[in-house]
């Protein structure tokens, strides 16, 4: 099926010809003639199957012109950066229409976010607590709102957003289509399409849990966090198709980490981004490995989710997610819409577990590669791989009594015995080793 046999308007068609799309992806084609339906409709869809063209398409061919200043189409997004980019979507496909559509996300300045409403706006795309904070200012009136979107709703609710939801419904007018896209339905997302959607078509992009066909998985077992750093090195180095590559840790320590030492060894080539970067860094990284300055971005999964990096040639898993979705929202950030893709995880012993569990879900088996030999294995630990000190409590010598001189004259109660029985770490150290050490067993 290619666009032209979709029934969308002119102005549509071009825009999508301008951006050289001519097939509608699998969610796409399912979705169209659901949503123009106007039934309510959930969609399973991950990122990179193009569930945002999925609804903004039947959504923008069914919006007319007019001189209504409230919204009337309102997509809620879980993060800032979806609100951005989701924003950005739309502009592209209304090149050739006259839509009007901004975006608010908490975090900045809420008055010119006012100003913006105040302007009249066509769509309006939010995260749900400055939606609110908009909506109670009375700036914001929601009484237009024909079409509600939540895009990621079980990011939502992962990150705690169920109470603004659920106020957010409260203020939209009853008579309304809702369409929700999320890439897994957690009894909790379940719980909430029962609680505010009316007997909604279900689409799915593809079977839940199902690594996307066009993305090479492979592994690679690693024994610790530095012969990781000289595998990446090795890769980066020998992979001449490792054009854009994402590399996810799972903390921001060791995405700060990593950044340092990818900083030493891929001067000006690389990137991190996580949740405790500021707002404009977040945005100036993504922004420089999208157009190219960085080829390597390392993040956390703080943008497995959502944020579109088109053209992401590699997926490069340093570390393996604790949460099983996760890997398959990450290596969704490659091989998106159709396009193949490549992913690499570096698995140490410790990550086994997680692999298993990840194999599972996904009824998949990542294939594992040996360790190319020229990677050399480092046997420095870096602090939190170290075995930790069990330090053995020492009880301090009680005296005999004889040795104290016998009964006093005035012997103390029991009770008002004061005994120091706290033994200082460094003086348990000397018991343990024999000799005075300081506490990290540092030389000083
Ligand atoms: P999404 O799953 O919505 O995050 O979309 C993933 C990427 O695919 C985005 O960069 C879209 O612009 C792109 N895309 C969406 N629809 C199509 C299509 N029909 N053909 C090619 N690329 C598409």
């Amino acid at each position: 099926m290619t666009f032209e046999e979709l029934n969308l308007t002119r102005p549509l068609l071009n825009a999508l010809e301008d951006l050289g799309y001519v097939k509608p992806t699998t969610i796409q084609e399912k979705g169209f003639s659901v949503i123009m339906s106007g039934k309510d409709v959930v969609g399973i869809a991950q990122t990179g199957t193009g569930k945002t063209f999925a609804y903004l398409l039947p959504c923008l061919r069914q919006w007319a012109f007019s001189k209504e200043k409230n919204p009337q189409i309102l997509i809620l997004v879980p993060t800032r950066e979806l609100v951005m980019q989701v924003v950005e979507e739309i502009q592209k496909l209304t090149k050739y229409m006259d839509v009007v559509v901004g975006g608010v996300y908490g975090g900045t300045n809420i008055n010119t976010q006012k100003e913006l409403v105040h302007k009249g706006l066509d769509v309006l795309v939010a995260t749900p607590g400055r939606l609110i904070d908009l909506a109670l200012s009375g700036v914001l009136k929601l009484k237009s709102i024909k079409k509600l979107v939540i895009d990621e709703v079980d990011e939502m609710l992962n990150l705690g957003f169920r109470p603004q939801l659920t106020h957010v419904m409260e203020y939209l007018p009853a008579k309304r289509q809702n369409l929700l896209f999320s890439a897994t339905i957690t009894d909790e997302v379940g719980g909430f399409i029962d609680s505010y959607f009316n007997n909604p078509v279900k689409i799915e992009a593809a079977p839940m849990g199902t690594p996307l066909e066009n993305i090479t998985q492979i592994g690679y077992r690693v024994p610790n966090f530095n012969t990781k750093v000289n595998l990446l090195e090795f890769l980066l180095t020998q992979d001449q198709e490792m054009k854009k590559v994402l590399v996810f840790t799972s903390t921001k320590e060791s995405a700060d980490l990593l950044y340092e030492k990818g900083c030493l060894l891929f001067p000006d080539q690389v990137g991190v981004i996580h949740s405790n970067k500021a707002q404009n860094h977040r945005f100036n990284s993504v922004r420089q490995f999208q157009n190219g300055t960085y080829r390597i971005l390392i993040a956390t999964d703080l943008v497995a989710r959502g944020i579109d990096i088109s053209e992401v040639t590699h997926v490069l898993n340093f570390d393996t997610p604790d949460v099983a979705e996760n890997y398959i929202h990450r290596i969704g950030r490659t091989g998106r819409a159709d396009k193949k893709g490549e992913a690499r995880t570096f698995i140490t012993e410790k990550e086994e577990k997680k692999i298993a569990t990840i194999e599972t879900l996904m009824k998949f088996k990542i294939k594992i590669s040996p360790l190319p030999k020229e990677v050399k294995i480092s046997d420095v630990l870096i602090e939190e791989e170290k075995p930790k000190i069990k330090m053995k409590i020492v009880e301090p010598k009680v005296r005999k009594k004889e040795e104290t001189g016998g009964g006093a004259f005035h012997e103390k109660s029991d009770k008002n015995k004061k005994t120091n029985n706290k033994i200082h770490r460094a003086e348990a150290l000397k018991i343990k080793y024999n000799k005075p050490k300081s506490a990290r067993g540092k030389k000083r």
